[in-house]
């Protein structure tokens, strides 16, 4: 069993790097790949506790992007170093954050709730993002939970939210191939939703965009919904890629690995399939 999409602390996960290895290490995963959003640190301080612990550690990342007005995750996978012209690229998105963060503790003052930017970033370490905002909000108990947090103020359609630097998918997708990536479309299912059976018609339009592959095992996916993940992947020559989305206590139920009560067990030879691609790719 692997898993490829996980969060540390570096952004808004509640394990250290170092607690995410052992973690991995005790749930016997043949592969950890971690994925923050918008920064390689967690990564690169699992690096010499993976090498110790005899772990196989990928580099990911996740992006939050914009197809027309949707938010669109995208994973990225980096089987040799990313270039550094995309590491300078996710600094402009952590310079971009850190304004919207001012911006929105601001607006959230405005509404009569007391709540700095210090307090928030106290609470991220690399980045800081909405839910850490929702911590906050929750602790102060200006909030029941943290999804009322999000419906409440911090959802995008909500009155305290604003907006951030975010490419649009296809710019997305350019950037990690361009740092020698592989890019692959994070939980398909939340897009699934809102487009209902067009979802394989936007796979093809992304693969056009240079799409390599989509996140057919997730938590969110039941096997059927895997199964036809799958199906339609094979059918348009895209790769797979699979993971939790593991972020520790901020997702309770979601276990390194397994997802929600066992519904993930993602065989090593979705890994071998995704190197094998990169290869044939880059080299
Ligand atoms: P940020 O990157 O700081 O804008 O925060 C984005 C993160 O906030 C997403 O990755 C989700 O984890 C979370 N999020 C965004 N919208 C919602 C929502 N409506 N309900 C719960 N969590 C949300
Ligand atoms: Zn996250
Ligand atoms: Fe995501
Ligand atoms: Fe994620």
């Amino acid at each position: 069993m692997i898993d490829l999409h996980t969060h540390t602390n570096e952004s808004d996960g509640t394990c250290t790097p170092a607690e995410l290895v052992r973690a991995a290490v005790d749930a016997r995963l043949e592969a950890l790949g971690i994925s923050d959003h918008d920064t390689f640190a967690g990564y690169e301080k699992a690096v010499p506790e993976a090498r110790a612990a005899g772990l196989e550690l990928i580099c990911g990342i996740e992006l939050s992007t914009k197809l027309g007005s949707r938010s669109v995750h995208l994973l990225g996978y980096f089987f040799d170093p990313p270039a550094p012209a995309f590491c300078d690229y996710l600094g402009a998105m952590q310079a971009s954050r850190r304004d919207r963060n001012r911006r929105m503790a601001e607006r959230l003052r405005s509404l009569g709730l007391e709540v700095t930017l210090e307090e928030v970033e106290a609470r991220g370490r690399s980045i800081t993002g909405r839910p850490h905002f929702a911590s906050v909000l929750l602790d102060k108990g200006f909030v029941g939970s943290r999804q009322e947090a999000f419906d409440k103020f911090l959802d995008e359609s909500a009155i305290a939210y604003v907006p951030r630097l975010e490419p649009t998918l296809e710019e997305g997708i350019r950037r990690i191939l361009g740092a020698g990536g592989i890019p692959s479309l994070a939980h398909p299912v939340r897009l699934g939703k809102a487009a209902g059976d067009q979802f394989e018609q936007a796979a093809r339009e992304m693969r056009a965009a240079g799409l390599i592959a989509i996140e057919a095992f997730h938590s969110d996916h039941d096997p059927k919904l895997t199964g036809q993940y799958l199906e339609i992947a094979r059918r348009l020559d895209l790769a797979v890629t699979g993971g939790s989305d593991f972020h520790g206590e901020a997702k309770p139920r979601v276990r390194l690995g397994s997802g929600y009560n066992g519904n993930l067990n993602i065989p090593r030879q979705v890994l071998e399939d995704l190197r094998r691609r990169w290869w044939c790719r880059n080299y």
